[in-house]
């Protein structure tokens, strides 16, 4: 079989063996594929530092028509991230991006908008050196896209709006409650959480400041924004918790 050629993001790797590598990425082009990249354990390898979580590369690969797993010929670096990639505070950022993209997107389906929202979070977090406003809008962007973003402004169960009262959420929950309708558990997203989501929906990440007033709605948005992907695909993300620690 001729080989494909596309531009794509690496989303993971795993050892394969002694020498290669199973490689996770999402393809411009081709969707969310697995491919394997011979040799690339090895000391010398012709992929270089192409394999690193989150690079932007060109990638040539094989379909074999008896496997899932496609032969990954040749890997070109398009941008570096190596900021990002060798902070560990910032790689912590770049493996939540990872995760829930690997959790979000159906194999095999280009989804162009995804495509450009996880270039552009990517981007300002080596940019800004700085995960926490890119997180917040990335789990933002990616409930919006996905179609399960609950109304912001009122009670997912009795309906009252919420105005300049706190909201509330969890990982049960696919909905916002307010004060009356909440359960034990859940956590809060104050009305300047909803406002930095209008404002996520309507400019773009590299045009807002990440001032300090943002820090808390930031991150209440972020965490509600995460508990309804964990609702939506009813798991856990793995990553979450080294967030916490950084
Ligand atoms: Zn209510």
């Amino acid at each position: 079989m001729p080989a494909r050629e596309t531009e794509a993001i690496i989303l993971k790797t795993f050892s394969l063996g002694e020498a290669d590598r199973l490689v996770s990425f999402f393809g411009r082009s081709s969707g969310r594929m697995r491919g394997v990249a011979a040799g690339a354990r090895r000391l010398k390898n012709r992929y270089g530092s192409t394999l690193e979580v989150l690079s932007h590369v060109q990638l040539w690969y094989v379909e074999r028509e008896t496997r899932d797993l496609v032969r990954i010929q040749q890997c070109e670096l398009l941008e570096s991230f190596h900021k990002a990639q060798s902070d560990y505070a910032l790689s912590t950022g770049l493996a939540v991006v990872s995760e829930v993209s690997e959790r979000v997107l159906p194999e095999h389906e280009a989804a162009e908008p995804m495509f450009r929202l996880l270039l552009l979070t990517v981007r300002e977090i080596e940019r800004t050196a700085a995960w926490q406003l890119p997180l917040s809008y990335f789990a933002f962007w990616a409930v919006r896209l996905g179609g399960y973003l609950p109304q912001l402004d009122r009670c997912a169960k009795c309906g009252t709006l919420f105005d300049e009262h706190a909201a509330f959420h969890a990982p049960w929950e696919p909905g916002l409650l307010c004060e009356k309708c909440k359960r034990p558990g859940m956590r809060t997203l104050h009305e300047e959480g909803r406002k930095l989501a209008e404002r996520f929906a309507t400019e773009r990440l590299d045009k807002i400041e990440f001032v300090a007033a943002l820090e808390r709605p930031a991150a209440e948005l972020r965490e509600a924004a995460l508990n309804w992907i964990e609702q939506h695909t009813e798991k856990q993300l793995q990553t979450r918790k080294l967030l916490e620690t950084t």
